[in-house]
């Protein structure tokens, strides 16, 4: 366990080797690698839970790899998911596969399990190590810094206020973070045309089993199945949901049910605006993810849209990655110094950018003009569409960049949990 001690003012203030702050995919995984090689480290979580439903669902083929590197993958399929060989559009003319997994090594699919679950996987297997500690409810309010160098996170807890000593601080704090804009680190704002808005709607037992999205004009429905109910997101112009909520519940409805594959009676289960939540999309990147004692990683280093659903896929290989570069370090008290946090960036930056520019390409080119149309129903798919996607192998091609990713790390750093005699005399070191 962390050290913790008491100033003369009363402040708690607590030592750790790292301190992560967020407990998204990025910091919980990032944590339990770390922890598992034998690094002290604390993660700080604003929130109680992770039960929280504007996060994806999606956990890419790239993450089973990584699950199946450091033997969790048994534990993740035990967990309750759905696995889509395919994923579906439903145009005016029906349900088309457009990306197509079967077929891929070494997984032919994509999960889907509602992130919470996923999330309690990893910090469950984290809690396990001596030396990792997770605390719920413990907010970062910003850095502690000693001259130029970041050396820990000031925080709020139900207690009060805390002070966390780290040599390290990893802030994966998602993209609205806090210590991104302490930082002072420069960002580069690309935009996104839209926003999204989350809903439930019921399941009947007859209705289609895949998750699809529908391509209606001046908007698009994402409908993911979680098998007790969908979990719906109408894709709107940027800023248009406050006109859209200004409106009685009926312009809602109307906006939706045409893209359902069901009757219209189904989405009248959305009573009230307080059962649609906004979630501002964003697409925006750091030039620079680091300062001394500081790294960004995850969305807190690029926010990503949800075009392709790739966000949680970039955040799990951010996380190993740091872990590879960092952990020796870590583990063997060297100091940290920039030109190894460099390292980590120099490792991301590329598979960042080129999602990113795929990303924007489809906002500019696809959503955009969609999102600008009169409203009306889903067209049919073109013929053009229709026809190239007919191979197989050319549905294979988005899968594979959306599931796979474009460098796909590999754990070193984590891969075997040391032995907890080995981490105690780590821990002992660390305390001495
Ligand atoms: C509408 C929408 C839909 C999306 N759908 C998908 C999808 O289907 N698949 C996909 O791969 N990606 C999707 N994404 C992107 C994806 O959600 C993110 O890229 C991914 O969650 C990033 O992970 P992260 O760990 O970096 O950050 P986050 O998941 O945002 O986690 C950050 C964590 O930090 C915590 N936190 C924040 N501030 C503090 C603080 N000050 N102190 C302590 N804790 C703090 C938060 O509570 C949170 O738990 C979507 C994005 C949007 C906008």
């Amino acid at each position: 366990m962390p050290r913790v001690e008491t100033t003369a003012s009363q402040s708690r203030v607590i030592s750790t080797r790292c301190c992560i702050v967020g407990g998204g995919p990025a910091g919980m995984l990032v944590g339990l690698l770390l922890a598992r090689g034998g690094v002290t480290v604390t993660v700080l979580e604003k929130h109680a839970d992770f039960l929280r439903d504007f996060r994806g669902d999606t956990v890419h083929p790239s993450t089973l790899e990584i699950l199946q590197q450091i033997g969790l993958l048994d534990s993740f399929l035990a967990l309750p998911h759905r696995r889509e060989e395919q994923l579906l559009i439903r145009f005016g003319d029906g349900f088309h596969p457009v990306a197509e997994f079967c077929g891929l090594k070494p997984f032919g699919y994509m999960a889907f399990a509602p992130q919470w679950d996923f999330l309690d996987l990893l910090s469950d297997a984290a809690r396990a190590h001596p030396n990792f500690t997770l605390r719920m409810s413990t907010e970062a309010t910003g850095l502690l810094h000693d001259g130029a160098r970041v050396v820990g996170v000031r925080a709020v807890d139900v207690q009060g206020e805390l002070e966390v000593r780290s040599d390290i601080v990893i802030a994966c704090d998602g993209r609205d973070s806090i210590l991104r804009a302490a930082s002072g680190l420069r960002v580069l704002d690309f935009g996104a045309p839209m926003d999204a808005l989350w809903f439930r709607l019921p399941r009947s037992p007859t209705d289609i089993d895949n998750t699809f999205a529908v391509p209606g004009r001046g908007r698009l429905l994402a409908m993911i199945n979680r098998t007790a109910y969908w979990q719906a997101a109408l894709i709107v112009r940027k800023g248009s949901s406050t006109e859209l909520r200004a409106q009685a519940m009926s312009e809602f409805h109307a906006l939706v049910a045409p893209l359902l594959p069901f009757t219209d009676e189904r989405i009248k289960h959305v009573a009230g605006w307080d059962q649609v939540k906004l979630l501002e999309v964003r697409v925006d990147r750091l030039q620079r993810w680091h300062r001394p004692g500081l790294l960004l990683i995850g969305d807190a280093a690029h926010a990503m849209s949800p075009a392709g659903g790739v966000g949680i896929n970039l955040a799990i290989q951010d996380a190993v990655a740091a872990a590879n570069v960092l952990g020796p370090a870590l583990c063997n008290n060297v100091s940290i110094d920039e030109m190894l946090l460099a390292r980590v960036q120099r490792r991301r930056w590329l598979p960042t950018v080129i999602t990113q520019s795929v990303q924007r390409v489809l906002q500019r080119n696809l959503i955009a003009p969609a999102l600008g149309a009169q409203p009306g129903p889903a067209a049919p798919m073109p013929r053009a569409a229709r026809w190239v996607l007919q191979f197989p192998w050319v549905r294979r091609i988005p899968a594979r960049f959306f599931g796979y990713g474009v460098r796909r790390e590999r754990v070193v750093f984590g891969a075997v949990a040391r032995t907890s005699e080995a981490v105690s005399n780590a821990l002992a070191g660390f305390i001495d």
